[in-house]
């Protein structure tokens, strides 16, 4: 399947460009049950959001299994750490085992870096393109937090690219704003699927939401955008501006969560696995200790499943 296929997939939603970003009820950031983060799933699937980004390193696949056997047609769209052939098959195997899922609609190499990683990955992502072509995968990308990472996409002919972006630039690591956005413009041009995520900063730009969605909107590069949705409240005023419909007063209120953080607490023996994880550099070490460098993080939670000591929050 080629990007551009995966397009009209995403033609046809009901709510036009929005995907579920479940990282935004995982363990890594939300410890639901699964029948919980199911419950919100579904709820987003019968209002016709019907794109859910995920991971497996955000370990959710048991909560999506649930919601696609309520909503078959769900479109998945996963992401693997993979780096050669045995750990790029044990990362399908495990999708479709837990997913309960034959065919995976999308499979991404998680957040690579340049054409430097891409080549460090290559037997994975041959790996992907043979198990495409044997119609176990539907299309192969990567996910990325650098201009760098989106240009490797586009040189490697992928299907989809999945990047951050948002109004302010906020948890790029390469280049400006302007890099990122004419990236994107050439990896669409180039026929890849793009997909735009941490449009709200990783929560940064929260008190300004809907400036910061209509800007993603306004992108025409993007066919769509993953948001993280922790509640009833907030999948309902997000589907009614992706609708162009004005959110009702009741939804805008609710779902106006309040900028969440992160917190190092007692405990942390220095161990530097959480500044080795983060790729935004936004945990340092400090007389052994490890801290936290608030403007830089965008909570994905990533370092918190790093710590031994489980003592890294995101709240
Ligand atoms: S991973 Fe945990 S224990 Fe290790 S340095 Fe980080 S916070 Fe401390
Ligand atoms: S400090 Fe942790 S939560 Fe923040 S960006 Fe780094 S890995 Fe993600």
């Amino acid at each position: 399947m080629t990007g551009a296929s995966l397009r009209v997939i995403s033609r046809d939603q009901p709510v036009p460009r929005l995907c579920y970003g479940t990282l935004a009820v995982s363990p890594l950031q939300r410890p639901l049950t699964p029948s919980l983060a199911a419950h919100l799933l579904n709820h987003a699937a019968a209002l016709g959001i019907t794109l859910l980004d995920t991971a497996e390193y955000y370990n959710n696949y048991p909560s999506i299994s649930i919601a696609l056997r309520a909503h078959p047609s769900l479109t998945i769209i996963t992401k693997s750490y993979a780096w050669d052939r045995p750990t790029a098959l044990a990362s399908v195997r495990k999708a479709q085992r837990l997913l309960r899922l034959p065919h995976i609609p999308v499979m991404l190499m998680h957040e690579q870096e340049s054409e430097l990683t891409v080549l460090g990955h290559l037997s994975a992502l041959q790996t992907y393109r043979e198990l495409q072509s044997s119609g176990e995968i539907g299309s192969v990308g990567l996910s990325t937090h650098r201009v760098a990472g989106v240009r490797a996409a586009i040189k490697h002919n992928m299907d989809v690219v999945c990047a951050i972006i948002n109004v302010d630039g906020l948890g790029l690591t390469d280049g400006a704003l302007p890099d990122m956005e004419r990236a994107l413009r050439d990896a669409h041009d180039a026929g890849l699927f793009v997909i735009g995520m941490k449009i709200l900063g990783g929560g940064h730009l929260i008190s300004r939401r809907d400036e910061s969605i209509r800007y993603a909107l306004s992108l025409d590069f993007l066919d769509c955008i993953a948001l993280g949705m922790s509640s009833i409240a907030e999948i309902n005023y997000n589907a009614s501006l992706f609708l162009g419909l004005r959110p009702d007063e009741r939804a805008a209120l609710e779902s106006a969560r309040a900028p969440r953080t992160l917190m190092i607490e007692e405990g942390c023996v220095g161990c530097g696995l959480c500044a080795e994880r983060c790729g935004q550099r936004a945990i340092i070490m400090e007389a052994g200790q490890a801290r936290a460098i608030p403007e830089r993080c965008v909570r994905c939670g990533y370092c918190a499943a790093a710590c031994p000591q489980v003592c890294i929050k995101i709240v």
